[in-house]
């Protein structure tokens, strides 16, 4: 099998379902059918080096890539050409994978649907009248119906596990500081991490291992060593300890994603770990911290959006002041415009300390609940979502019925945790999603124990 043929597969996959499932903002066509001629000589030539070797790959619209056009889903970026590479793109290419296209997102990655793209809503593959899940909506649903092999998406408050949940792939959140966000369109930057979508663990490990590490362009980025994952799938997870938060199994958790847990409970248990139920008594407050700070950083990040930087600027202004107004008036969609209200509202002088310190003490409290656990326990384990993919349009009259999605995948951004979604099972022909959660820079541990339950 040669790389052209492999990505000749990626594009007529694509041209067959594309207009049904609507995951592509961009594709890279041209390009990419030139890069897998130049793979297929260094084949000839035997310089075929590493894992990934020709892999088709969707990235996401946030992630920048240099003469791809990259929207971040806004209107505000039609016409973006960026003028360099993410880190992550940079390393990919180092892998000498193949970028086929960039796939549709909520706008600025604010979104658990898709349906907030300023361009069109992508469908879940496994039905086509339900959401793929967001903000990387379209990163799961390209995975999911084989148009790529894998994509990079990013995840701010569930953004790759809520998706991977929604349609049966396989989606990473790494370690706040383990993966480079340089080139990452920033919407809240102390939650904000890129992470690998794909349909097995493996393939999963294999991604992540080349887009992490320290890199001097993000202060962020973490000095910390980037151990094999592929070495710990090992399928050994004898004496593995499980923590199973009460808050995760409890009220507003469907039964369908409860029974899901304790069915894949009972199958760790018989590879020989074994689970106790504890408590993460903050995770109730977990859902308005992250809309306050959140929206906070976002405010403040979405301020470079002036009409003078980048993209989009309006013709109907007659000075400064209102060529600024106008063209974020124009540019943005709606629920970016209410986040930067909240955000902005919550930074000003006078509700500062009742809104966003306040929050800040409460975010605390919740890291410290993960600390807790993970004195005793190796991993904690529950449901990604209460429920499976809702109808495209069910939600979007109410933005609060929208928020409520993330309840579970949130206080892991918070807590700066990794966590991972793997498939585990169906309610109504529509996948759910078992959410492993690790220590500070353990991946190896959850990458161990997913790979043993897949
Ligand atoms: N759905 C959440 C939000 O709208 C999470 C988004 C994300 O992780 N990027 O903020």
């Amino acid at each position: 099998l040669s790389v052209s043929d492999l990505v000749n597969e990626s594009y007529e996959r694509i041209g067959q379902v594309e207009d049904k499932v609507k995951s592509f903002l961009t594709l890279n066509e041209e390009k990419a059918r030139s890069q897998a001629k130049e793979l297929d000589e260094k084949i000839a030539k035997g310089e075929v080096k590493g894992n990934l070797f020709g892999m088709p790959i969707g990235v996401k619209d946030n992630i920048v890539t240099k003469n791809i056009r990259t929207t971040a889903g806004s209107k505000i970026l039609e016409n973006f050409d960026p003028i360099y590479d993410a880190t992550v793109v940079q390393k990919l290419q180092d892998a000498e994978t193949v970028t086929v296209g960039k796939l549709n997102m909520d706008e600025f990655a604010m979104g658990s649907s898709n349906e907030n793209s300023a361009y069109q809503a992508t469908r879940n593959p496994w039905n086509l009248e339900y959401v793929p899940g967001g903000s990387s909506g379209a990163s799961a649903a390209s995975v999911a119906a084989g148009e790529v092999l894998f994509s990079l998406g990013s995840d701010t408050g569930g953004s790759i596990r809520q998706p991977a949940a929604y349609c049966g792939v396989v989606g990473l959140k790494p370690t706040y500081g383990r993966v480079s966000r340089f080139g990452l369109i920033a919407f809240a930057s102390s939650l904000d991490q890129i992470g690998p979508i794909t349909n097995t663990v493996e393939d999963n490990a294999y991604l992540l291992e080349a887009i992490s590490g320290i890199d001097p362009m993000d202060s962020t980025s973490a000095n910390v060593q980037v151990p094999s994952f592929v070495n710990s799938l090992t399928g050994d997870i004898r004496g593995l300890k499980i923590a199973v938060p009460k808050e995760y199994l409890g009220e507003g958790v469907g039964e369908e994603a409860r029974n899901s847990v304790l069915e894949a409970l009972k199958v760790l248990e018989k590879l020989g770990a074994t689970w106790e139920e504890v408590s993460l008594p903050h995770s109730k407050y977990a859902l308005a911290t992250y809309y306050l700070l959140s929206s906070s950083e976002a405010s403040a990040n979405l301020s470079r959006f002036d009409g003078v930087r980048y993209g989009y600027r309006t013709d109907n202004a007659a000075n400064l002041i209102e060529m600024y107004k106008q063209t974020r008036a124009e540019g943005f969609g709606d629920e970016v415009k209410r986040r930067i209200m909240l955000g902005t509202f919550s930074l000003s002088s006078g509700y500062y300390d009742a809104y966003y310190k306040k929050a800040q003490k409460v975010r605390t409290l919740i890291k410290k609940d993960f600390e807790d656990v993970f004195q005793k326990y190796d991993v904690i384990v529950g449901p990604t979502t209460p429920t499976p993919a809702f109808k495209i349009g069910e939600k979007t009259s109410d933005p609060l019925t929208m928020y409520a999605n993330d309840i579970l995948t949130i206080p892991v951004n918070l807590a700066g945790v990794p966590g991972i979604s793997v498939p585990c099972g169906f309610a109504n022909g529509l996948p759910l999603g078992l959410q492993i959660i690790g220590r500070h820079f353990d991946e190896s541990t959850i990458y161990r124990t997913a790979h043993a339950f897949e």
